[in-house]
């Protein structure tokens, strides 16, 4: 493993990126109201997209908020708006909720539905931003952030016209830049060269790579729900995208992974052991597991 890496972003936390957290407190219940979700080991009712959850109280707060796993609402305890969430509530429109202002709903729940994708892309780009070297690559990411930044900060109507496929296009060109720069610096820390089947998109389910040095390694898209992770390497590895519900993550180290997100982790299963991006928290469902 090398320790000894001139990535300045593999020590240091990003500031913008503290705020894109979820702050539930200054959100008007965005999240259990504006999408829909299925009768499934996700979510233990149907939900239409715009109507509020049947657990939401009259004060925007969740009334299993402390037993939703054990009350079948796993999903919810694995979602993250990466701070959309409290943007649309207070800065899009001003501390006004649809509970009062139902006439609004519909531009408020759009509103926050693509909010999430730019807070996401922000997540992410703030990454890239810091973790490459190539000053041309960081000011792109950079130029990025702050279209999205403006997009976010006017009017409403605007945002919700603008082309977030094209958006999405550049931003994913970007990311994609900066990984393969930061994989090849990392990948000479690898177990050499990784096989094939360790690639963008794989069907990796329930594979073993336990104690592995999968540094560098491209598993972005890939699916890895239940893989055996435990005790590997995965710095410089690229987790864009990657499935990780029910992965094993037990003293893996993923302090140096790339573009791994908190709903990521909260749908995997790890422990005290795992080293985590310094930007991202142990799920409480790992605490619970380990105590
Ligand atoms: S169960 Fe609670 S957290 Fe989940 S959608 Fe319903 S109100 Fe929101």
């Amino acid at each position: 493993m090398n320790t000894a890496s001139p990535h300045p972003g593999d020590s240091s936390p990003a500031r913008d990126r503290r705020s894109l957290r979820a702050d539930c407190g200054n959100c008007f219940a965005l999240c259990c109201t504006a999408f829909g979700f299925a009768r499934s080991t996700d979510f233990a009712v149907d939900k239409a997209a715009g109507t509020p959850c049947l657990n939401l109280a009259a004060d925007f707060s969740c009334t299993i908020h402390d037993r939703l796993r054990p009350r079948g609402f796993r999903g919810c305890t694995v979602f993250d708006c990466f701070g959309a969430g409290q943007h649309v509530s207070q800065q899009l429109f001003a501390g006004r909720n649809w509970r009062e202002q139902p006439e609004a709903k519909e531009e408020m729940f759009a509103a926050f539905a693509v909010s999430r994708q730019l807070h996401e892309a922000l997540w992410h780009l703030a990454e890239a931003e810091r973790r490459t070297l190539d000053p041309d690559l960081a000011a792109q990411a950079g130029r990025l952030r702050a279209a999205i930044d403006g997009a976010l900060a006017g009017e409403v109507q605007d945002l919700l016209a603008m082309d977030v496929a094209d958006l999405h296009d550049r931003v994913r060109a970007a990311l994609l830049e900066v990984s393969a720069e930061v994989r090849a610096y990392h990948s000479a820390s690898g177990d050499g060269r990784l096989e094939s089947s360790l690639c963008p998109g794989a069907q990796l389910m329930g594979v073993k790579l336990r104690a592995r040095q999968l540094c560098g390694a491209d598993l972005r898209g890939a699916y890895l729900i239940a893989a055996d992770l435990r005790g590997s390497d995965l710095a410089g590895a690229d987790l864009l995208g990657a499935d990780l519900r029910d992965a094993r993550l037990d003293g893996a180290d993923l302090s140096r992974a790339l573009y791994l997100t908190q709903p990521q982790l909260n749908a995997a299963m790890g422990d005290r052991e795992t080293r985590l991006p310094p930007d991202l928290t142990m799920p409480a469902n790992w605490e619970a597991a380990t105590v």
